[in-house]
């Protein structure tokens, strides 16, 4: 017997949102990002569902780019923060994996490799986000210091979008990283979801599609099926008991939902332990073997429930779905005050994973 929770992920529908994003993007290759264990959908498992249509995978820790390739993956591996240390960096080159390289104390670790050894690497620029990068006003001095570089074959110029996804655009960043990435001359990769659907002339040589390989729209108030992507992972859990209130009584912690009529509650085997969001509120929508139906009072850590008074069918051992295909995480995410992105990360490990692959 095991806790009746489990989350399913669908590898054909990763496969298909990753077309979706490479017809939007006819003439870029696309790196798939498969950072966050693939955004707690499983990095091995989507790279090798991905491998045959993916140019490559952007990924975070070296220990996980080295643990595909000890698995058998073969395409190019790009590490989107670099080396974080000199050892990494050694050990990236010595792996033909890439990493991008965004501060001066990563240039100097170039020096210190033993001669013949030599890394792929993709040069950051900061246009505006100012996290990670070089500002373009020092680009040609640091080309100057790289092109000429034995142990540096650079393979692209990079940035990353603040507000792609949102009303305000790229107008802020754009122009500045376009001339900067003309005057290197290098491939050019800036495009994440966000801008990969809405700024074509962001494509470049290289797309790095994240968010919309799980099926989840970048965009505020979109869902991914709107965009004509299939979400990929269904949360789902069964009730294990089942609760009869009086007009009056409540449930759960803080007594957060109080009944003002007879209500029939589910308990299910999902909380906030398992990386279901504890601030989802009253009224976040499940679907209750495949009935509409939502959340009643506070998620505790192990546990959730919801209304039943509509559903008199249902009851221990009826299917709840927490987030998938009839329940899009979108929503689940508006309603707890956050992004799909963050809960498909948070998904806790001592929840069960199953892959489907048709
Ligand atoms: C995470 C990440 C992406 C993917 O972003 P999405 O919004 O999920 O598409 C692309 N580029 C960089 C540098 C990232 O860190």
């Amino acid at each position: 017997m095991t806790r009746p929770i489990r989350a399913d992920i669908d590898l054909t529908a990763i496969r298909h949102n990753l077309l979706v994003s490479k017809n939007k993007a006819p003439n870029a290759k696309a790196y798939a990002v498969i950072k966050a264990d693939a955004y707690g959908h499983g990095a091995l498992q989507v790279a090798r569902a991905l491998e045959d249509n993916a140019d490559g995978f952007a990924l975070l820790r070296l220990e996980d780019a080295l643990a595909l390739k000890e698995a058998g993956i073969r395409r190019p591996l790009v590490l989107l923060e670099g080396a974080f240390d000199y050892e990494e960096l050694a050990a990236m080159a010595e792996h033909g994996i890439a990493g991008a390289f965004h501060s001066p104390y990563q240039l100097d670790w170039l020096d210190r490799l033993p001669a013949g050894l030599r890394v792929k690497g993709w040069l950051k620029i900061n246009s505006g986000m100012n996290r990670l990068g070089f500002r373009p006003e020092v680009l040609l001095d640091i080309l100057n210091r790289l092109k000429a570089h034995p142990a540096l074959r650079l393979s692209a110029i990079m940035t990353h979008f603040a507000t792609a996804d949102d009303p305000r655009g790229i107008g802020r960043q754009w122009p500045a990283f376009a001339k900067a990435a003309a005057d290197s001359g290098l491939p050019v990769c800036a495009a994440n979801s966000a801008a990969l659907f809405r700024y074509p002339e962001t494509h470049g040589t290289f797309v790095r599609p994240g968010v919309c390989l799980y099926g989840c729209s970048p965009f505020e108030g979109q869902t991914g099926s709107e965009l004509g992507l299939k979400p990929a992972m269904t949360l789902s859990a069964d009730i294990i008991a089942v609760q009869n209130l009086d007009s009056g009584e409540s449930v759960g912690y803080g007594c957060g939902f109080t009944a003002d009529k007879p209500t029939r509650l589910g308990v299910v085997a999902c909380g906030y332990a398992d990386g279901y969001p504890r601030v989802a509120p009253n009224g976040t929508p499940v679907t209750v073997d495949g009935a509409p139906s939502s959340l009643v009072g506070r998620v505790s850590m192990d546990m959730l429930t919801v209304d039943l008074s509509h559903l008199p069918q249902a009851g221990i051992g009826s299917r709840v779905e927490l987030w998938g295909p009839h329940v899009p995480l979108e929503t689940v995410a508006r309603h707890a005050g956050t992004i799909s992105y963050e809960l498909m990360c948070a998904v806790a490990p001592r929840v069960p994973r199953a892959w489907q692959d048709n």
